[in-house]
């Protein structure tokens, strides 16, 4: 008998339970993670090399713990880009914004508390959540995977959750949740408690819609969590950022590690900023295979859900797994987020795209 993970004193509510994994196979189209399929432009890759060159003189020291220049230009970029003004003082930024909301989990959330999430939704929420030793409670999702605002509002005031996740555009379903529903889901969160109401909009920038930022003006308890790895291109880099009151920006100073962010992060995240028109130039054309890889699974006849993503959530399948598998063998890897009868494709470039419709096009004949 080997020694392994049961053997060991790990916390109960870890064991017999597993990592957060999508598979990383070796496959000729990767259409699973929701990531950008666009290599970062050369110039962008030489201005990183300068930033990082420079940074690199510095490495006998710290890094700037509080990140101010990566802070004030991220709050530059959330001005220009919703019309609400965010100062440095609103913003705070970790290694992703997974990192972003451990952070908020354990400055609100931690032991004798909880969290609500509409699912399905971002599992990592929940794996969060457990990770930081917070309740999970998983509030409901319509059958069309809209928030139910009544169905919300009553899980709110009979849960009392201290941390409410509204994910919008939501992951794995593609579609956003309207600025009315979230307000009144922050009416009822500090009804109920109050509590701290986390919007995800990790994809906002491949929305149809506008970004939730100017609803942070007078709700200290809402907080916006955003990131680096999908509209600019670079999950690689692990940066996500949230904005905020101000107060919340000093509550997460309580929980973070000291210089958890490395000089050659905020370097390297700095000179993304600087290129932020070409990045922004690659979701337009993201967002028009969107729409296409929308139409055209229609006209095979799937099921689609509405997307304001840089995926699209796909079906109905009998069996969504083996349908995942079947897709699998002709080369491609979209995701199966055990959604029951669905599947979720991530927008890729036209080819990686025309791969996908053809493999699912065979599919819908075989299964005719
Ligand atoms: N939120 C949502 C809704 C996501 O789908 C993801 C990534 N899949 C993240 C947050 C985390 O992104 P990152 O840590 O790369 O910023």
């Amino acid at each position: 008998m080997t020694f392994g993970i049961d053997d060991l004193p790990v916390r109960d509510e870890l064991r017999g339970k597993s990592p957060y994994g999508a598979p990383q196979l070796d496959v000729p189209v990767r259409l699973n993670t929701n990531e950008n399929p666009y290599p970062l432009p050369e110039p962008l890759v030489e201005r990183i090399a300068e930033r990082v060159r420079e940074a690199a003189r510095g490495l006998n020291r710290y890094p700037d713990r509080d990140a101010v220049e990566l802070r004030t230009r991220l709050a530059e970029y959330l001005t220009k880009t919703s019309g609400h003004a965010v100062g440095v003082e609103n913003v705070w930024a970790a290694n992703g914004s997974n990192e972003v909301i451990q952070q908020l989990l354990q400055t609100f959330g931690g032991p004798g508390r909880t969290a609500l999430g509409f699912e399905p939704s971002y599992s990592m929420h929940a794996l969060i959540a457990r990770g930081t030793g917070t309740g999970w409670i998983s509030g409901p999702r319509g059958e069309d995977f809209t928030i139910d605002l009544a169905a919300a509002e009553r899980a709110i005031a009979e849960h009392r959750p201290d941390v409410v996740f509204v994910t919008t555009p939501n992951n794995p379903t593609g579609n956003a949740v309207p600025a009315g529903t979230v307000l009144a889901l922050y009416e009822a969160a500090q009804a109920a408690k109050p509590s701290m109401v986390i919007v995800d909009e990790a994809y906002i920038e491949f929305s149809h819609g506008d970004s939730l930022l100017p609803l942070l003006a007078g709700r200290p308890h809402l907080v916006v969590s955003r990131t680096m790895s999908k509209a600019f291109g670079a999950a690689g880099l692990r940066l996500g950022y949230l904005a905020a009151h101000p107060a919340v920006v000093d509550a997460v100073q309580l929980v973070r590690l000291p210089y958890h962010l490395s000089a050659v992060t905020q370097a390297t995240a700095l000179a993304a900023l600087e290129h932020t028109d070409t990045l922004l130039g690659y979701v337009e054309q993201l967002k028009a295979e969107r729409d296409r890889l929308v139409a055209e699974l229609r006209a095979i006849g799937y099921e689609v859900t509405e997307s304001d993503a840089n995926f699209v959530q796909f079906g109905r399948f009998e069996d969504a797994h083996a349908a995942w598998r079947r897709i699998l063998d002709r080369g491609v890897l979209v995701r199966d987020n055990g959604v029951p009868g669905w599947l979720r494709v991530t927008a890729g470039t036209p080819a990686e795209n025309d791969a996908f419709l053809d493999a699912v096009r065979e599919l819908k004949k075989e299964q005719s």
